[in-house]
């Protein structure tokens, strides 16, 4: 990432020189095609769309993407524009932190960002900032500057994709040269005065929505620790959209002028947390799956502070302890865990079997048969079926649960 963050420095450096004057986008229909460059850019922004659709890599999640929509069409109303200004919100399923806009106003998020989100002040936040780059038609202003990163896309590309499904077509797409102009700066950010720019007008639109202007600051400031705490090599384009830290500090900033942001502020925790739960928990399966237990940690407390009966998080929750096994208590910490799950949802087969594994291992026969055969009644044709069975053959001849 040192090369990203470098090359990133020295746009800030060049782009601060070019400040052609377009207009900002407040209406339908958006003038896509009032030049060659935009259209370029809106052409090259649905391949991007329509690859990432087939590619399969979308959390696909109607009531939350609604959710998403009706945010971003409330702050859009405070940036100047027409709620109904035409964007579309979409759900990359990926562990990792990424937020971007592209020039056709499609927002990506990552279920890693969702998942580090504490509300829709925190949403409002990261939101407002990618609307501005839409609405201010940023990429616009630096398509000029494109070329020179022409050859650094793959690399960048290459750094998002390796724990993404890397399908022909994307490989062929980033190689064609139609993806490098819309990544590079997707990525690594907009030059330095235009990033400022976007968080400046973006935290203006939310306090004026009525957010809570602090969400700004601590929604960077949980990224960063999150990501700090894992071991894994997170692939973070976040991190230098510009630098975190410079951006916490520009949020300060922000705070401390004399906007109304200082004055409590709306949070919106209970909506923000139901409309995201899902992709939080299929977010906090792959952080489990990698091994960023500090993420997955973090995503299930704030879940189980609003909803510690949700027996799919008492599931999760149990994996974590399950991971961290070698700690002490952690299995009995597991299993309570999962008993809780079943005892909540006494249909959820993952939660008995994972309940008759823990139990197998700590030598609690007669539980480790009731739950694993409960499993196997749930989920007959399961692809450990027989792996299971076996299992119980051992538990029922003395001596076997080993
Ligand atoms: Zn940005």
């Amino acid at each position: 990432m040192r090369r990203v963050l470098v090359l990133t420095l020295f746009l800030g450096a060049t782009l601060a020189c070019v400040s052609p004057k377009v207009d900002p986008l407040v209406a339908n229909p958006v003038p896509s095609a009032q030049s060659a460059l935009e259209r370029d850019l809106w052409g090259a922004s649905n391949r991007y769309d329509q690859a990432i659709e087939s590619a399969e890599l979308l959390l696909r999640d109607a009531s939350l993407e609604d959710y998403l929509r009706g945010v971003a069409r409330h702050l859009l109303t405070h940036l100047g524009a027409s709620s109904d200004l035409e964007i579309r919100l979409r759900l990359i399923r990926s562990p990792f932190l990424t937020a971007f806009v592209l020039p056709n106003g499609s927002i990506y998020l990552t279920s890693g960002m969702l998942a580090r989100m504490n509300d829709e002040a925190q949403l409002a936040a990261v939101l407002g900032h990618e609307l501005v780059h839409f609405v201010r038609r940023h990429s616009l202003l630096e398509r000029l500057e494109v070329e020179r990163l022409r050859k650094q896309a793959i690399v960048v590309f290459s750094v998002l994709m390796p724990p993404l499904a890397m399908t022909r077509e994307l490989r062929e797409g980033a190689s064609s040269g139609d993806f490098d102009r819309i990544f590079a700066v997707q990525l690594q950010g907009y030059s330095q005065a235009l990033e400022l720019e976007a968080d400046r007008l973006g935290f203006e639109a939310s306090t004026a929505a009525g957010y809570a202007g602090a969400a700004a600051i601590e929604v960077f400031e949980q990224l960063k620790t999150e990501d700090e705490r894992d071991p894994t090599d997170d692939p973070n384009a976040y991190a230098s959209h510009p630098k975190l830290d410079e951006r916490i500090e520009h949020y300060r900033q922000l705070m401390a002028k004399p906007v109304d942001a200082s004055k409590g502020g709306r949070r919106s925790q209970t909506r923000f947390l139901a409309a995201a739960r899902d992709a939080v928990l299929a977010n906090v399966d792959m952080d489990l799956t990698i091994g960023r237990v500090a993420s997955a940690r973090g995503a299930i407390d704030r879940m189980l502070a609003f909803d510690a009966d949700h027996p799919g998080l008492q599931l999760r929750l149990g994996r974590w302890y399950r991971l961290m096994r070698r700690e002490p208590g952690a299995l009995e910490a597991a299993a309570a865990a999962f008993a809780r799950a079943v005892e909540l949802d006494p249909t959820l087969a993952a939660a008995h079997r994972e309940l008759g594994l823990v139990a197998r291992a700590q030598s609690a026969r007669a539980l480790a048969a009731t739950s694993l055969e409960r499993y196997l009644e749930l989920e007959p044709g399961a692809p450990d079926a027989p792996i299971l069975r076996g299992y119980l053959d051992e538990l029922a001849t003395e001596g076997g649960g080993r």
